[in-house]
């Protein structure tokens, strides 16, 4: 391959400015921004620093797209809009991040502060680091470089910075498609940075269906040295566990290499607090179960082995199970992994890294699938060792620097 001169300039750009990549993870998670449903605020706080970030190093004006929301401050969920001109306006390489990020979790777990970040080791160490500062960070730093060393875009390129990712994306992405319909294009190609593999070899272009389901398993409370006169309600919550869990797996068990993992998922994961001592018997259980499906299964067929559970314990326990569906997200039309955003994206790692990328579906829950279900292709794809939502969460100081270079090879084009 012969080198790109340029572009040369442009990554030695970008070789330099590790310190303030730093520095700009720190600034942004000293900002919480947890939504609402989170327990928190910030994602507005987090908007104006981008923006006067932005402002600093000369970009142009960003647009705000903000859903309302009383909950949240100044009753604002925003979304932000950098639009950077191109050589050519025949369409836009759009990249889209998430400015909200999830609680830390257990504080017992983590080794420093969550929003006070730590530098050890070549990674960068605090809550959102990677999910998704750094999909925020590696587009807009690509930019500056290649605006440092007066280069345009082959094409026009924008920037999204949404809200609401983690919780459903409904005041995010979603509001931003219903309300301005006219941003995006078929023939546009839309990377996500929020999720990726180690080496970055991975680009995803297919999701499972996602299912959440909250039960609440209704017993009743009673001292707990007599059983006899009540309901318990943890055991039958713990027998439907186990049941859903067993059934679930041996019902859906088709696997599909190009997924990773290849087979429909099924986890129990929250579970609310119930009484307060040991010795009472709970008179309610709630739990909740997360299920990623391979989307050769309908999601009606789930839902239906889900309720007979249901029935089969209410019956032999005699409890009542109240089931309400918070997430209910049939899988996407996959991305073509002959599509245009899949090839300049796969030419790109390519040249920057000296990999040859694979296409693969993965677990889901990207709004990649909200663009792909409007018919514009959309590849996720980022190099990171997966530590979002994890406690002491990091994100590699070299990864910032080359997904930066790789976004800057997509931008410059050929
Ligand atoms: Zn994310």
């Amino acid at each position: 391959m012969k080198k790109n001169q340029p572009l040369e300039k442009v990554f030695s750009v970008i070789e330099n400015q590790r310190g303030e990549m730093i520095d700009f993870q720190s600034r942004l998670t000293a900002i919480q921004a947890l939504a609402p449903e989170n327990g928190g605020k910030g994602e507005l706080a987090r908007a104006r620093f981008i923006q006067d970030w932005l402002k600093a190093k000369h970009f142009p004006e960003v647009e705000y797209i903000n859903a309302p929301d009383p909950r949240a401050e100044e009753g604002i969920r925003p979304n932000l809009v950098l639009h950077i001109e191109g050589s050519s306006h025949s369409k836009t390489v759009w990249v889209m991040a998430h400015l909200d990020t999830v609680p830390p979790g257990d504080l017992k777990l983590w080794e420093s502060d969550p929003y006070k970040v730590v530098v050890k080791d070549g990674k960068i160490i605090g809550r959102g680091v990677e999910d998704n500062q750094q999909g925020i960070l590696c587009p807009l730093f690509a930019l500056r470089a290649l605006h440092e060393c007066k280069m345009k875009p082959s094409t026009d390129v924008g920037i999204i910075l949404v809200a609401d990712e983690e919780t459903g994306s409904g005041f995010g992405i979603d509001h931003v498609l219903s309300v301005r319909p006219d941003l995006f294009r078929n023939d546009d190609l839309v990377i996500v940075p929020d999720a990726g593999n180690p080496d970055g070899s991975m680009i995803e272009v297919a999701e499972k269906s996602i299912l959440w389901c909250r039960f609440t398993v209704k017993g009743k409370q009673v001292h707990a040295s007599t059983p006899h006169q009540g309901i318990n309600a943890h055991r039958a919550a713990a027998r439907l566990v186990v049941l859903l869990d067993e059934t679930l797996h041996q019902t859906f068990s088709a696997r599909d290499e190009m997924f990773d993992p290849p087979e429909s998922t099924f986890e129990p994961t929250k579970h609310d607090a119930n009484v307060q001592n040991v010795n009472t018997i709970p008179g309610e259980e709630v739990f909740y179960l997360d299920c990623r499906i391979l989307p050769r299964y309908e999601l009606g067929e789930v839902e239906r082995v889900i309720s007979e559970a249901v029935l089969k314990i209410e019956s032999e326990l005699k409890v009542k199970v109240e089931l309400s569906k918070p997430n209910v997200s049939p899988a996407a039309p996959p991305t073509s992994p002959d599509s245009q955003v899949v090839k300049v994206l796969a030419r790109a790692i390519k040249d920057v890294k000296g990999l040859d990328a694979k296409v693969v579906g993965i677990g889901g829950g990207t709004v990649a699938a909200l663009f792909r279900r409007k018919g514009i292709p959309a590849a996720v794809w980022s190099t990171l060792d997966d530590m979002a939502h994890a406690p002491n969460e990091y994100c590699l100081i070299e990864n910032l620097v080359s997904d930066a270079k790789v976004f800057a090879s997509v931008f410059a084009g050929e």
